[in-house]
């Protein structure tokens, strides 16, 4: 179908239904541009929470698009793709980590947004990769925690923090593929540049970064620092957002350690949403996010913590 066609339809269907668009940053430009809002999993959870749209089209992963359902139970949420997965949300299962909790009595949970609505049901407190440091720190220091699933933010937050953290031993398929050596190559080339980090990266690429935080940390650093070039270990996709945003800076996404077309890491379930299939699911009213009451009760206490916490 052609793209104007389905930007005309995305639009009339929006305005007829009263939906909303949120977008990730990791997503195609052709979705970015068309969606209402673009942010990163906090930001995002916050638009969920706070619209008035009785339909909600998720343009990013299977559990951010259940998260907006966790905290809007009684409007419609779609997403593009169901297929659309995340490495370290389907790599923490919840009969595996059930076993695992239980070796770890007197500990508290805090879970990374990045996982299912049965993780954050089991959970004390759930954070993002922009909050985190802050979670971790309003939690007594006599307290023991598990972090989960992620371990290389889990090993970045038991630095940061100096507490002791038990990992569960997730990880994202992206960001663990950033190649040290081709990006000292890179920077080589560039001695001025700057390297900016998200803390999901192994600790090798965040030992020589400049700045490590979040998606929206990340845009913000490149936004604010004098440096005129930039290389960007984070899912490639954030560079569209950026490019408008700073159109005098040059940014060069961090490479991954596979050869790929475009030379940088994206993240394929990400990228799995595409303009039809959104045209396709607010026409179609279809795949809809559903989830059992009693689950998304559960699921809810943590972020809600979180929510006030941030
Ligand atoms: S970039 Fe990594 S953490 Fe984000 S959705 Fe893709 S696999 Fe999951």
């Amino acid at each position: 179908m052609d793209n104007n066609f389905l930007r005309q339809e995305i639009t009339r269907l929006k305005a007829e239904k009263n939906a909303v668009i949120l977008a990730h940053y990791y997503q195609n430009e052709e979705i970015q541009e068309i969606a209402d809002f673009i942010g990163d999993s906090l930001e995002l959870s916050k638009k969920a929470q706070n619209t008035n749209a009785d339909v909600i089209v998720f343009a990013g992963v299977h559990f951010m698009a259940e998260t907006a359902k966790i905290l809007n139970p009684n409007k419609k949420v779609l997403l593009p793709d169901w297929d659309a997965g995340c490495s370290l949300a389907d790599g923490c299962d919840p009969k595996y980590f059930k076993l695992f909790k239980k070796q770890y009595p007197n500990h508290i949970v805090v879970t990374y947004i990045n996982c299912s609505a049965e993780i954050k049901a089991m959970s004390d407190l759930v954070c993002t990769s922009a909050n985190a440091k802050k979670i971790i720190g309003s939690i007594p220091e006599t307290q023991k925690i598990i972090f989960a699933p992620d371990e290389n933010l889990g090993n970045y937050l038991k630095k940061e923090t100096k507490r002791d953290l038990v990992l569960w031993k997730g990880s994202c398929v992206v960001h663990e593929a950033f190649s040290l050596d081709k990006l000292i190559e890179i920077y080589n080339k560039n001695p001025k540049a700057k390297i900016a980090a998200h803390p999901e990266s192994e600790s090798h690429i965040l030992k020589v970064a400049h700045y490590i935080g979040s998606t929206s940390g990340i845009i913000n650093f490149i936004k604010t620092d004098p440096a005129a070039v930039f290389i960007v270990a984070t899912e490639a996709g954030i560079l569209h957002e950026l490019s408008k945003a700073v159109p005098d800076k040059t940014l060069i996404p961090a490479p991954s350690t596979e050869d790929n077309s475009c030379a940088c890491s994206e993240c394929a379930f990400m990228k799995m949403n595409t303009l039809e299939k959104l045209y396709l699911c607010l026409k179609n009213e279809s795949p809809e996010m559903k989830i059992s009451e009693e689950l998304r009760i559960e699921a809810l206490k943590p972020i809600e913590r979180m929510l006030e916490l941030s």
